[in-house]
């Protein structure tokens, strides 16, 4: 390592390292790049201990914020150096202030590439407005907008600042019984990447249903979120336009345990199994998967359970840790910064006991971390 980058990787023989150079020894431990979780809410906490409603409703900004500075360290010192967070679900603009605060060295925390408040249709997500009094104005988890003119201002807002990525709702649970329908029209959501894009700004679009899925595509998002009911043909379409998913298997079996009375490791809900569905038809049409879990949702700093679930789910381990390094580098596009043990890759690196390439779970054991060359953990 010099300064904050890698310098040279090989045998010791094969080094040209400095005579005063400082040596790490990790005997019997094995080294993997910096882990990355490329769908985080670095502002929610387990919906078991505060429901998400209760959660952005009554808990104080400042709070959330307090919250959200030990949710970082827990990540970091997990072993987890990079986070996209997609949304601050009612914490506004505070996302740029945490990655703020811990690229000036404040706090510790992972490298953050944030999304700001997320956009969402009218009246197409929470809390409410069913099931409140009609007269109560609510805070609300995401910026709702309606209408080409309304998008495009959301975006420039969001992007005006500070967000590196724009999150999109294309469907969301706003059907007469509740199911997930699509939320904005095509002409928005072509609007919303156009603009996006022109600003610089990739966007990653939240899509569970097949046609929330196809809209997005078509419009040309660079990332699918959840799409636990996605079809053959809608993943093939997906492959096709280049699109990453995001399967987020870990929210369901924590949605599992919060609502259906699952406990893990017994037998998967309907719930879990059709997202588990949906992982295997990507996988089957060669779409990029990377790793993103959702956490927010379940505990800070256990974003390696997703790991674990791409497993199950049929990716070789050695696969499940590229998706989490070198393929969500490529999928943020910082494939030239971090994601590899490479010279000139900034030094984000993690040592853990035993072998993940031949049990995953190892990447829970987490010994020593390493993020732009300062040492968070040792063992
Ligand atoms: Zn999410």
């Amino acid at each position: 390592m010099h300064g904050d980058w890698i310098a040279a990787v090989g045998p010791a023989a094969a080094g040209r390292a400095p005579a005063d150079a400082e040596t790490i020894n990790l005997p019997g431990l094995t080294l993997l790049p910096g882990l990355i979780d490329a769908h985080a809410h670095i502002f929610l906490h387990p919906y078991n201990e505060t429901l998400w409603n209760d959660q952005v409703l009554k808990e104080p900004l400042g709070y959330r914020v307090v919250e959200a500075v030990l949710h970082a360290r827990n990540t970091l010192m997990q072993g987890f150096t990079t986070l996209r967070d997609l949304g601050t679900e009612g914490a506004g603009f505070e996302d740029v202030s945490l990655k703020r605060a811990i690229n000036e060295g404040l706090i510790p925390g992972p490298r953050l590439e944030v999304s700001t408040r997320a956009i969402v249709a009218t009246s197409s997500y929470g809390p409410g407005p069913r099931g409140f009094r009609p007269d109560l104005d609510l805070p609300q988890g995401a910026q709702p907008v309606s209408g080409v003119p309304g998008v495009l201002a959301a975006v420039r807002e969001q992007a005006g600042r500070g967000a590196d990525w724009i999150k999109v709702y294309a469907d969301y649970g706003r059907g007469p019984r509740g199911e997930a329908v699509p939320t904005f029209s095509q002409e928005e959501l072509n609007a919303l990447v156009a603009e996006a894009h022109s600003s610089g700004r990739p966007v990653a679009a939240h899509a569970t249903t097949p046609e929330g899925m196809r809209r997005a595509t078509l419009a040309g998002v660079n990332t699918i979120e959840h799409g636990f009911d996605g079809t053959d043909s809608v993943f093939r379409l997906m492959a096709e336009h280049k699109v990453a998913y995001l399967p987020t298997l870990t929210a369901e079996e924590a949605y599992a345990e919060y609502f259906d009375h699952y406990t893990r490791g017994s037998a998967p809900t309907a719930g879990m199994q059709q997202a588990m569905q949906a992982f295997k038809l990507a996988l089957k049409n060669g779409v990029t998967i990377g790793c993103g879990s959702d956490v927010g949702v379940f505990t800070h700093g256990t974003s390696a359970r997703e790991l674990e679930w791409l497993v199950r789910g049929g990716m070789r381990p050695a696969q499940a840790l590229l998706a989490a390094t070198s393929v969500d580098a490529r999928i943020l596009g910082m494939e030239s910064e971090i994601g590899r043990i490479v010279p000139g890759l900034k030094a984000d690196l993690v040592a853990v006991t035993g072998d993940p390439t031949q049990d995953i779970a190892a990447v829970e054991k987490v010994r020593f971390v390493m993020k732009s060359g300062v040492i968070y953990r040792a063992p």
